[in-house]
């Protein structure tokens, strides 16, 4: 289904020539790094003729939008079980609930438990149900990512252009660690940083981490996986945290570019992208935008 998205150029920007890989352009359910992921967890789904997909997330997540969307496309039940704390009403939830997902609202902290029993109770009645992580976390999400990066590198030849950076937004780490696996195995030498949204050191870039050597299993080399993986958590404030900067810099492009960026995730990558590139100048730079359009309508919505 996915044949490759557009790397638009987008001319000089901060004394550096910027490129962005449209993933959010991504041809279903509005695309984003969620939909790529998605497409590799539902080949396993067909391939084991799952009969239904348990996973878990936000009001707002835009992984559990597509999951939703992908499972209601085939006519199988979704189940998500989403954290009381974060279940504001979004235009991702309104999509889950009329894609038909049953969502389970607990404390975060029975999550967990309230996956367990949900699993068993299904597997119980006879059902043969598939488990997705939070963000599409796991191998799978992550080669994903590697297949995006060897994606990048086709790109590359065909546009006879080399990305000296990569920035994009680092949630759960999964496109991260795909693409920093992606370029150990190419054996290639740029510089990949993801931006955190929410996590800070040292957890954030470990969880990263966690994800390569799981990924790479006897290939990691240890000190090239962490000379590779490089975690900026000093430009955002939090997950979902307010920022005016971030604000001005989805203005701003949407003005610029006519691209729309999310408050979450893609707003605050692109504005620490911004003050990253003031310490670098005449690179070849690529954002990778992950998607998020729906947020965008959030974020829109909330100034009405
Ligand atoms: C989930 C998400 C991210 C973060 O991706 P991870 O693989 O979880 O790090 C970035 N941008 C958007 C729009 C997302 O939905």
């Amino acid at each position: 289904m996915l044949n490759k998205t557009i790397i638009q150029d987008l001319g000089d920007y901060c004394n550096n020539h910027l490129w962005i890989k449209r993933e959010d352009l991504i041809p279903f359910s509005f695309g984003g790094n969620k939909a790529r992921k998605a497409e590799l967890f539902f080949k396993e789904i067909d391939a084991g003729r799952y009969d239904c997909v348990v996973t878990y997330g936000s009001g707002s997540s835009n992984h559990c939008r597509v999951v939703a969307n992908e499972c209601c496309r085939r006519g199988i039940k979704c189940y998500i079980i989403s954290p009381q704390e974060a279940c504001e009403k979004t235009y991702n939830s309104i999509m889950m609930d009329m894609f038909g997902a049953e969502i389970t609202i607990v404390p975060v902290e029975q999550v967990h438990d309230t996956i367990e029993n949900k699993l068993s109770k299904l597997r119980n009645s006879g059902l043969k149900p598939f488990f997705i992580e939070g963000g599409g976390h796991g191998n799978i999400g992550t080669e994903a990512y590697v297949q995006c990066y060897n994606e990048i590198k086709a790109q590359e030849k065909e546009l006879n252009i080399h990305f000296d950076y990569i920035f994009f937004a680092s949630g759960t780490g999964t496109t991260h660690a795909g693409l920093v696996c992606g370029q150990i195995l190419s054996a290639d030498d740029r510089n990949i940083v993801g931006i955190s949204i929410a996590r800070k050191n040292p957890r954030g870039r470990n969880v990263v981490l966690e994800s390569i050597r799981s990924y790479l299993k006897d290939k990691a080399d240890e000190s090239e996986v962490q000379e590779k993986t490089v975690f900026v958590d000093t430009y955002t404030l939090g997950y979902g945290k307010d920022d005016f900067r971030v604000d001005k810099t989805i203005e701003m492009v949407l003005k610029k570019y006519g691209i729309p960026l999310d408050a979450t995730y893609t707003g605050k990558a692109f504005m620490g992208m911004t003050e990253y590139l003031k310490e670098i100048c005449n690179k070849n730079v690529l954002f990778i935008h992950t998607g998020g359009t729906p947020l965008f309508f959030d974020a829109l919505r909330s100034k009405a």
